[in-house]
């Protein structure tokens, strides 16, 4: 079994190395660019810094029959297999006309929490109202309570399979909320968690501060006074290192904009990015706020209005749709499509994985859902879970495309053609998966060693 990342192998301080000499290469590929410089639309339609203007449309931004090679975790050169054959390299893979595609990226994730609540599934399924659940203590409550319960650990033991799902899913790059804490010691917790399971598997985790989520039981009847206590931890844990990015749910049933604002205020003047859970479920007008503080993205938004599409174009703020928690819910109302694509807004795919909606830890199944619901191509779809997805969390100059330079995060699948990846459902079609940071893929995959070339 090989342990497949390019980082390995490094040639000892005695050894004659070519200045050409790369340290891995992979040829006989087929490769899902996304990449405007090799045709793909979706890169140059939503990246004003782009000036390719001269390159035909190619969907995927594709190369057949072609190569990477990567040096100290970085795409180093693509081009053709042919032209390969003058480059050295420390290991040489030959992918054997498998497609590469960069690794995926899942950009709005709940993925630590304890417990769970497939026995509300269950009574709902059985009759049981959603309200008559909230009254006995379920809903997001119960999943506040079972996350408080438990300790650092189990928290970190119960997400553990999630995580290793997304993996297994082919994403390297992983969005992590808090918010089921509500307080500081909890938040702090959850937080810790996620930042350690990044360290751990050596996966890329974005941590994003959601203590504005719901109304913790002991501040009843005071939002204003919780969203006080959470502009105060927020500093707190910022100086601890824990926090990426902040976000809030803006809703009826949640918070108001006005409050939304608040928690935005001390975001930017601490420097931290921010987002939004916004027009779930009636327009509120979160996304036009999320732009008029240039966020990073606006997630939900099936109630979105024109106006405020136009808004996020302007801002370039990332829509994340969610077709999961669409569906889990029976939801009826659609994002605009085809007013984000017109207004070329980008749009990127999410699991959202969380207990309540969306208990959902394959990417590649949110993007189906994301081609089945929304009505998303499949080329989108993979935009929104690789191009896309990097701009949603700030990672558009480092991950989400095959391009020089870029963090060599490839995955490689089994499939005819990229559509397959939309296309199928549950069927495990990653062949490998490779990124600079990874340190467990040799214990989740039974990587071949005879396609060594
Ligand atoms: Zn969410």
């Amino acid at each position: 079994m090989t342990a497949f990342h390019p980082t390995s192998h490094k040639p000892s301080e005695h050894t004659q190395v070519a200045e050409s000499a790369f340290d891995t290469l992979y040829v006989h590929a087929n490769i899902a660019t996304m990449n405007a410089d090799f045709g793909c639309t979706l890169d140059s339609k939503n990246n004003p810094d782009n000036t390719t203007t001269d390159v035909a449309a190619i969907p995927y931004g594709q190369l057949l029959d072609a190569a990477i090679a990567t040096r100290a975790g970085k795409i180093a050169w693509i081009g053709s297999s042919e032209a390969a054959q003058n480059l050295t390299a420390e290991q040489t893979f030959d992918l054997q006309g498998r497609w590469v595609t960069p690794a995926l990226i899942d950009c709005h994730t709940h993925l630590v929490y304890g417990g769970n609540r497939s026995n509300e599934f269950e009574a709902r399924l059985q009759g049981v109202s959603y309200s008559e659940i909230a009254q006995q203590g379920g809903g997001i409550l119960s999943t506040v309570t079972a996350t408080r319960a438990i300790s650092a650990e189990q928290l970190y033991q119960q997400t553990e399979p999630r995580l290793r799902a997304l993996i297994g899913d082919g994403v390297t790059t992983i969005e992590i909320k808090s918010g089921y804490g509500l307080d500081l010691d909890n938040e702090r917790k959850m937080l810790q968690v996620a930042r350690k399971l990044g360290q751990d598997y050596g996966v890329t985790i974005k941590t994003t501060y959601l203590a504005a989520h719901a109304l913790p039981p002991e501040y009843k009847d005071n939002a204003d006074g919780y969203i006080d206590a959470v502009c105060e931890w927020m500093p707190i844990l910022h100086a601890e290192g824990l926090i990426d990015a902040v976000d809030a749910f803006c809703e009826n049933i949640a918070f108001t904009l006005e409050q939304v604002t608040r928690v935005f205020d001390t975001a930017t003047q601490l420097g931290l990015p921010i987002k939004l859970h916004a027009e779930q479920l009636s327009n509120m007008g979160g996304s036009g706020l999320v732009a008029d503080f240039g966020g990073l993205s606006s997630d939900h938004i099936e109630y979105l209005s024109e106006a405020n599409v136009v808004k996020m174009a302007q801002a370039g703020t990332v829509a994340v749709l969610l077709p999961a928690a669409f569906y889990t819910l029976h939801e009826t109302q659609r994002p605009p499509i085809a007013s984000l694509r017109a207004h070329g807004v980008a749009m990127a795919i999410s699991t959202d994985c969380n207990p309540g909606t969306s208990p959902c830890t394959s990417l590649r199944l949110a993007m189906n859902m994301g081609c089945t619901l929304f009505a998303l191509t499949p080329e989108e779809a993979l935009a929104g879970t690789t191009l896309h997805a990097a701009k949603a969390l700030g990672l558009q100059q480092h991950k989400g495309k095959i391009a020089i330079g870029y963090d060599a995060d490839l995955a490689i699948w089994d499939i005819d053609r990229p559509a397959d990846l939309s296309y199928l459902m549950g069927k495990p079609s990653l062949f490998a998966l490779t990124s600079p940071t990874l340190t467990t893929p040799a214990n989740l995959f039974n990587l071949p060693t005879v396609w060594q070339a």
